[in-house]
């Protein structure tokens, strides 16, 4: 029997190997995120709306109706009239009055909102059918429950269930999420989440890190094992899922826990001090943020500006654009409140795998690869308009930089600026301040723009590289499909190459170059960047601490001859060798101290055989 199988039914500890995301340890109740199965909370309706409510639900009825009816056509025309005719049950159950009258009975007597009382309703209804142990009974529970979630989804008019509405804190566990789902999230109440499928850098994970909520993703099959209630250890350091622990592993890892805070309130008391090397040589750290509410965390983590503001994730999750006013607003108060660290506008990355209902995108075979970022801004130049005059006018506030994502050619950074030169004419027309001396500057992150850097740099104020997206576009590995993720390797020699060809490149026209992509927040790649002689390194404001730490034990010289001897090299396995040897000497501390529980399942294979066995449960 596959372990798989054994496991799920075992009570023993099963531990799963994925890939850490978001770094801490979180130990909790598993909440099962399902979008298809909405979790909906009951919510008092006041008496006044009750016949509102009544009304809702009343329309989302029809609505529902009209879409079966839809399929119903749809199925007899593509397969048969045989098949069809399950939609005539399904629309004969719509109008039972134990589906609808009981529901509107409910409404008005309970006086709680609609999607509640029909959940609850078709659960009890569904529970009753199942317990039955009969095929045809079984088959009409799905059936209820199927024209159910029809009628939820239209009522909460197809939003995605919101993890926001969760009210204990607890580990989510999902096959997927997206980042308008992790946007949601709470850290008093989401306090870690693991996931089947998704990569270290995409954007959920990268969300992750920002609300500073420890995260494994690519478990391969997690929810398959775990249920709602049951106990977890998710490890974001190692990347670990443990469900059912034992008493010894729950105790080993509650010990990591106060050794992991402790560990952070060693770093957190140097987290102001500047950032030199032994002998000298000043690095700026820097913080990336998604939202307004994170300005907290980059001042208290020592962060000297913000390296990147990743201004979409203010569209995600809206009914409609933000209108012009509002950005200001929104922007006003993030760089006031930063002043005087300089805060870097990266203007709006839509696309890829951040999609805004707002923004019309046809579906694209390869969206990573489609009208993202500058593409984007430019195919709608009044949406790019709109968010660059919301840029400007903010600029009075403090200090701000603007740089364009994704650039791909010259041409696109020219548009670009033309647009800005445009904003700021009328801007001038018509009296309203801005800032004059705004350094503009570009995100490499395309081969293309790496490897034409010299001619870009003479365009530019600086450069700043992602290396999440340089990486997959240079590998040709899809940063969110874990079924590659073992490829996505910053250590490539042509991804070092390129990276330090952009840095020399940008050097040699006298224009600054840093780092905002994950590599920049960790310690042995911060250590061979400042080799490489980056000026900048900005991350999620959680790794701040540390990182300055790791610059201020180092010397400039040791880093810039391990750099050298690394793009010697002709393997990622050699460049490996080599950073082990430097860093067994450098004082590049480990990142956290490391739980316990690693070491028997480090025992069955290499860190490589572990990866290659990804969702593999392992019973310990
Ligand atoms: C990057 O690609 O490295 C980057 C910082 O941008 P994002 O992760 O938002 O695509
Ligand atoms: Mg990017």
């Amino acid at each position: 029997m596959p372990s798989a199988v054994r496991s799920a039914s075992s009570s023993r500890q099963i531990v799963l190997k994925g890939i850490p995301a978001s770094p801490g340890i979180a130990i909790g109740r598993a909440y099962v995120f399902d979008p298809r199965q909405p979790a909906v909370a009951a919510l008092e309706i006041a008496e006044r709306n009750v016949e509102r409510e009544v009304e809702r639900f009343l329309k989302a009825i029809e609505r529902t109706r009209r879409q079966i009816q839809k399929l119903r056509q749809q199925v007899a025309r593509q397969i048969n009239e045989r098949q069809a005719a399950i939609f005539d049950t399904h629309l004969m159950m719509l109008d039972d009055p134990s589906f609808q009258e009981e529901t509107v009975r409910r409404i008005r007597a309970e006086r709680l909102n609609a999607e509640y009382l029909l959940q609850s309703q078709v659960q009890k209804q569904a529970s009753r059918f199942e317990k039955i142990q009969d095929e045809m009974f079984a088959a009409r529970a799905a059936d209820l429950t199927d024209v159910a979630q029809r009628v939820l989804a239209n009522l909460m008019t197809h939003e995605r269930p919101a993890l926001s509405a969760l009210t204990k804190p607890a580990i989510v566990v999902a096959r997927d999420l997206g980042p308008s789902d992790t946007a949601q999230m709470n850290k008093e109440t989401v306090i870690g989440f693991a996931t089947d499928r998704g990569g270290p850098t995409s954007h959920t994970a990268i969300m992750a890190k920002a609300l500073e909520i420890p995260a494994v993703v690519a478990t391969g099959e997690l929810t398959q094992h775990v249920r709602s209630g049951d106990l977890l250890i998710l490890d974001g350091v190692n990347g670990y899922v443990i469900l059912r622990p034992t008493h010894d592993t729950l105790r080993d890892y509650e010990k990591s826990q106060a050794a992991i805070e402790k560990f952070e309130q060693e770093l957190a008391k140097n987290r102001h001090l500047p950032v030199e090397t032994l002998d000298g040589h000043a690095v700026e750290v820097g913080a990336n943020i998604e939202l307004p509410e994170e300005v907290p965390h980059v001042i208290e983590h020592g962060a000297q500006s913000v390296g990147l503001f990743r201004t979409e994730f203010l569209f995600l999750n809206r009914d409609r654009l933000p209108r012009e006013d509002e950005l200001f607003e929104m922007y006003r108060s993030v760089i006031a409140a930063l002043h005087p660290r300089t805060v870097i506008f990266r203007t709006l990355d839509l696309g890829g795998d951040k999609f805004a209902k707002t923004v019309p995108l046809s579906k694209e075979l390869n969206p990573f690869l489609g009208l993202r970022a500058i593409r984007l801004c430019l195919h709608y130049p009044e949406l790019f308009r709109r968010q660059l005059r919301a840029i400007f006018r903010a600029s009075i506030y403090g200090h701000i930089k603007i740089m364009f994502p994704m650039v791909s050619s010259l041409e696109e950074v020219r548009a670009a600026k033309t647009i800005c030169e445009e904003i700021q004419r009328e801007l001038r027309q018509h009296r309203i301040a801005y800032d004059r001396d705004i350094e503009i500057g570009i995100m490499i992150e395309t081969p293309s723009a790496a490897v034409a850097a010299d001619l870009l740099a003479r365009e530019v104020d600086f450069f700043s590289i992602g290396t999440n997206d340089l990486i997959q576009y240079t590998l040709a590995v899809d940063r969110v499909n874990e079924t590659v993720a073992h490829l996505y390797e910053p250590l490539h020699p042509s991804v070092l190459r390129l990276i330090h060809n952009v840095i020399e490149s940008g050097h040699k026209q006298g224009i600054w170059v840093g780092v905002c992509g994950e590599l920049a927040g960790d310690p042995t790649m911060a250590a061979i960047l400042v080799g490489m002689g980056i000026d900048e390194l900005s991350m999620g404001p959680v790794r701040i601490p540390e990182i300055k730490q790791v610059i201020r034990g180092l010397r400039l010289s040791d880093v810039q001859a391990m750099a050298r001897d690394l793009l010697k090299q002709a393997s990622a396995r050699e460049v490996r060798e080599v950073v082990r040897r430097y860093t067994e000497r450098l004082p590049i501390r480990p990142k956290w101290p490391t739980p316990p529980l690693l070491k028997p399942i480090r025992a069955r294979g290499s860190a490589a055989g572990i990866v290659r066995r990804l969702g593999e449960p392992v019973e310990v």
